[in-house]
């Protein structure tokens, strides 16, 4: 038993070196940021001003087509493909947008748009029937996007990747503890839906996906991200240097909350690509307690959250792919997958082989022990009596 313990002592110790979150040091290029929280913050309003933008909804349909005008504020041609799909026969919708399609290798920005149909959670039970507005949960990542295209639009022959802005429909309907935003709905759903139709939208021959930064509930008063544990943790702990580097320290925690959370990433993890998502301690109501309540409106939204959010990001693009004429840094690029040993098929097969050996050993043992008692019976103690 003792050399299955020992392995499994040494291959813990490997996991919680791999896992474990060492800081990652990061150096922040010296560049001008551009992000602007002002302009991020009207955009939280112009979708709210939409209504509840519900899938299936005007609404909803409203707040895509603001997007697409947005975007073609910054170029008339900003490539855009609409990806329609429906859940329990309601038509739903992701919007995609393209930046520096000549380059192959893509990182995708994304955030959901649709807001929660019932407001499950609201402390008013009498309420609960009521829509969420949404400005933190869903307008809030949308709004980061659009002024994070406007920044990068205006640096784009400087950015060695392509970049989409990727607008989730159907993320927030699913079951929370006061039942469902809608009957029957999952979490997640328009992302999973774009991942399985994923080959329509690049060319995978030719292009490849470097990572997926997803933005949810980053808006609101006393933002705190967490590090949500599914995501690449080469990733989060990057963006996580990045923003406390900026100076962003109480919503970049040293010792962040660490939470499984369902959200628009998995579907991207599920297929390989490294990616994170930044959300708040959205669950601790003595920092954002207005989660799927009537009261997410833009009352409890905050410019300095969005500019913590958009300049990290933004900072964090420039810190990868900003052509300079210097070493290009590169932080924890390209955010190899978490390798969790224990359940990996490598760690089965070392563990019962080891196993298998030593219990080999002990009945070899134990045989040896037999066979040698049978050949040496033991001698009767001789008293030598001495002169
Ligand atoms: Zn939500």
């Amino acid at each position: 038993m003792i050399p299955v313990v020992a392995v499994f002592i040494i291959i813990f110790s490997i996991n919680f070196y791999f896992n474990s979150s060492p800081v990652t040091k990061v150096q922040n290029i010296n560049i001008m940021l551009n992000f602007n929280d002002d302009n991020a913050d009207s955009h939280i309003d112009d979708q709210i001003i939409l209504g509840f933008r519900i899938p299936g909804t005007q609404a909803r349909e409203d707040c895509a087509n603001y997007f697409i005008s947005k975007f073609k504020e910054i170029d008339s041609n900003f490539t855009f493909v609409l990806h329609n799909f429906t859940i329990h026969s309601t038509n739903c919708q992701n919007v995609l947008f393209k930046l520096n399609e000549n380059q192959s290798n893509i990182v995708i920005l994304g955030a959901h748009y649709d807001s929660r149909k019932r407001a499950t959670k609201d402390p008013d039970l009498l309420k609960r029937n009521e829509s969420v507005l949404g400005a933190n949960d869903g307008a809030s990542g949308s709004a980061v996007l659009i002024e994070l295209a406007k920044a990068f639009y205006d640096v784009r022959e400087n950015l060695s990747c392509q970049i989409w802005f990727l607008f989730f429909d159907a993320e927030d309907q699913g079951y929370d503890e006061g039942g469902p935003g809608m009957v029957g709905w999952g979490w997640a759903e328009g992302s999973k839906k774009f991942v399985n139709d994923i080959e329509n939208f690049y060319d995978s021959q030719n292009e490849t996906f470097d990572a997926m930064i997803l933005l949810d509930l980053v808006g609101g008063l006393k933002l705190q991200f967490i590090k949500e544990k599914l995501s690449t943790s080469s990733l989060v702990d990057e963006l996580f240097a990045v923003g406390r580097a900026l100076g962003y320290t109480t919503q970049f925690p040293l010792n962040p909350a660490s939470e499984k959370i369902t959200d628009d990433h998995q579907a991207f993890l599920n297929i390989g690509i490294p990616s994170a998502d930044l959300i708040t301690k959205f669950w601790d109501k003595s920092l954002w307690p207005h989660h799927h309540t009537t009261l997410d409106d833009n009352s409890s939204i905050t410019t300095t959250s969005l500019e913590a959010t958009g300049r990290t990001v933004e900072q964090f693009i420039y810190n990868n792919y900003f052509n300079t004429t210097i070493d290009i840094y590169k932080g924890n690029y390209p955010w190899k997958e978490d390798i969790d040993l224990f359940s990996s098929g490598i760690t089965i097969t070392v563990m019962v082989t080891i196993a298998v050996a030593a219990i080999v050993i002990v009945i070899v043992n134990i045989i040896k022990t037999r066979f040698s008692s049978v050949a040496n019976p033991p001698q009767k103690k001789v008293h030598f009596f001495s002169k």
